[in-house]
């Protein structure tokens, strides 16, 4: 089945770049790395029922499984060129894989990032897609550098993918046009905040996507850093389209532990942050401060009312897509 499946792939993703010597169609690509870059790799699977919901279209689940690769290499700031794809399908079908490439394609011109090689297999629907970047020697975005007193800001909003997903799985009748349009976009087409991240080379302390929840992620850099974080929750940026559907502790509990986001947490010095604000400004992209690296271990979180919030409680576990 493979062979014509693959010509319809290499037909709807052209894009042209001199670092691609060979692309699809040979036993391997072959791909020359820009002189002074390191080559910055992820990878990624997406399995159906499990990383998207069943009935998802075809072009979401195409444009998805790249945003979420891209958004890897966005927290570590590099600049994307090119991805391989893994597609294992229960069938041959043709309609599914142009949509799924469509959507696919349609993320990868945004970025000018090629295709270059993958993998057609029949099985349960499973994409995987792994992606390859450059960065500047040393100027990476890690996890590991978060310092005691470092502010911790987040991108965009958060919480309204998991706000998506409840709205694909609720039975809630009355969710107005405008509000499911704008959440269920959120979850399905996530954003990868590539020009961020580049922005922030240099000078964030510490940097990861928001994929897991940003009590989760946010976990991830001070475990790796050896510190603890403060966060508020009166300054969790969320959108009116979240806050109009839930009460405050719901909406409170999605921005907090709500997965799929794919926006940037991250940590910058007091010293620069007015500069980093402007230089994120420049690209377009805003960022909120929600807290403060502090001495310790974890995630705290201060509530509304001013009270520390439990987050090890295990009644947070079902939040969590
Ligand atoms: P091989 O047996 O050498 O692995 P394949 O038939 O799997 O060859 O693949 C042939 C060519 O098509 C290779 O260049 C491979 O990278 C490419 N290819 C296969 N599947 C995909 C896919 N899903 N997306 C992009 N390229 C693919
Ligand atoms: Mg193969």
């Amino acid at each position: 089945m493979e062979f014509d499946l693959i010509d319809r792939i290499r037909a709807r993703t052209q894009q042209q770049r001199e670092d691609v010597r060979l692309g699809i169609g040979d036993d391997a690509a072959l791909l020359a790395v820009p002189e002074g870059q390191e080559l910055a790799v992820a990878i990624d699977t997406l399995v159906e029922g499990v990383h998207f919901p069943r009935g998802t279209a075809a072009e979401d689940i195409g444009w998805k499984a790249l945003a979420v690769n891209l958004s890897d290499l966005a927290a570590m700031g590099a600049t994307p060129a090119w991805a391989l794809l893994a597609l294992t399908l229960p069938d041959a079908d043709a309609t599914f894989v142009d949509g799924f490439v469509d959507g696919f394609a349609q993320l990868a011109r945004v970025h000018r990032l090629a295709l270059v090689g993958g993998d057609t297999t029949r099985g349960p629907l499973t994409v995987t897609v792994a992606v390859h970047g450059f960065v500047p020697p040393d100027d990476a975005l890690r996890r590991d550098g978060a310092r005691v007193g470092d502010a911790v800001l987040v991108t965009g909003t958060l919480g309204d993918a998991a706000a998506g997903l409840y709205c694909v799985t609720s039975t809630m009748a009355d969710i107005r046009a405008e509000v499911r349009e704008f959440l269920l976009g959120r979850l399905n087409r996530p954003e990868p905040q590539l020009a961020a991240g580049q922005a922030l080379r240099g000078q964030a302390s510490a940097c990861i996507d928001i994929s897991d929840g940003l009590l989760a992620d946010l976990g991830h850099i001070c475990k790796a850093s050896g510190v603890g974080a403060q966060i508020d929750v009166a300054q969790l940026p969320r959108s009116p389209a979240m806050l109009a559907l839930f009460d405050d502790a719901t909406a409170r509990d999605f921005a907090l532990v709500g997965g799929d986001d794919y926006e940037l947490c991250f940590t910058v010095p007091e010293s620069a942050l007015a500069n980093v604000r402007a230089d994120l400004a420049r690209v377009g992209c805003g960022a909120t401060r929600i807290g403060s690296i502090v001495t310790g271990e974890g995630v705290s979180v201060r509530d509304l009312d001013g009270t520390l919030l439990d987050t090890t409680d295990t009644g947070w576990d079902h939040f969590i897509a």
